[in-house]
């Protein structure tokens, strides 16, 4: 289970509103609270896909750049958002060909004709080949 504070899925949704019609994306901050993964904050990214209608590639210098400024405050990057233009906040086949970090949540936004929709999270089960729904708790 992950815990998303209300103004941080706020944020998400306003940063899929915005990129509409291409997807928007960046990274989830946070640090494990017991069986809690806590996300404490998020970094968005430009959208470097060069099809970014239907594809997002998160901008590998912010990633690094925020690595470095984590290193031993006990927080982590722990994951990663995107958004769905016009398609269910659900993996797509390209997501899948694409992930490969088990460790990571995927945070997927649906927007349907501008308007955002659903926000998912899923893990991926490197073993069974596909991802699986966390739950998302919205608690501040
Ligand atoms: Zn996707």
């Amino acid at each position: 289970m992950i815990r998303l504070p209300p103004e941080l899925a706020a944020r998400i949704r306003e940063a899929a509103f915005s990129a509409y019609p291409d997807e928007c994306c960046g990274l989830l901050i946070g640090r494990q609270e017991g069986d809690m993964l806590v996300i404490d904050g998020i970094a968005e990214s430009a959208n470097l896909s060069a099809s970014p209608r239907d594809s997002f590639e998160i901008d590998l210098r912010l990633r690094l750049r925020l690595q470095k400024e984590l290193r031993g405050t006990g927080r982590d990057i722990v994951g990663h958002y995107h958004s769905h233009p016009d398609a269910p906040a659900a993996p797509s086949q390209r997501d899948r060909a694409q992930a490969w970090e088990p460790e990571m949540i995927w945070l997927i936004a649906g927007v349907t004709d501008g308007a955002v929709g659903e926000l998912n999270a899923f893990r991926l089960d490197e073993a069974a080949g596909r991802f699986i729904p966390v739950t998302i708790a919205m608690l501040a």
